[in-house]
């Protein structure tokens, strides 16, 4: 299981916005796309992920509980963003440390 199958920290951190045209159906879609039920429109140019832009922000299509299992029921069809985002990214450790889980760099606690 990968670090991020065990955290989804940043599905419930951010906003995720990306272009209509990676809905399903849409020219620039990744695999069957992003289910249009599953977004908000924004802009003519716009839409978000459902659920990512609140308070306790969470994407809709994140099963399972932050921190200790989860999975992305669109993974093969998730749009751009979340694509260009790993565990490399500064967000990362930012997404993490708001919910409450340590940076992956940590050392093993001791004792
Ligand atoms: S916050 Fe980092 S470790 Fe957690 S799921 Fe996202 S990329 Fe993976
Ligand atoms: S579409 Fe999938 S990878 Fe992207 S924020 Fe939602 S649950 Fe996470």
């Amino acid at each position: 299981m990968s670090v991020c199958q065990s955290c989804g920290a940043c599905c419930a951190s951010f906003r995720v916005d990306f272009h209509p045209a990676e809905l399903a159906g849409g020219a620039y879609a990744w695999g069957e796309g992003v289910p249009a039920e599953l977004t908000v429109p924004v802009t003519p140019a716009i839409v978000r992920m459902r659920g990512t832009d609140g308070a306790a922000p969470r994407c809709v299509a994140l099963a399972g509980e932050v921190g200790v299992a989860v999975n992305c029921t669109i993974y093969d069809g998730r749009p751009s963003p979340c694509r260009e985002f790993d565990t490399e990214h500064a967000a990362c450790a930012r997404a993490r440390q708001r919910c409450g889980l340590p940076p992956l760099s940590a050392p093993p606690a001791s004792g």
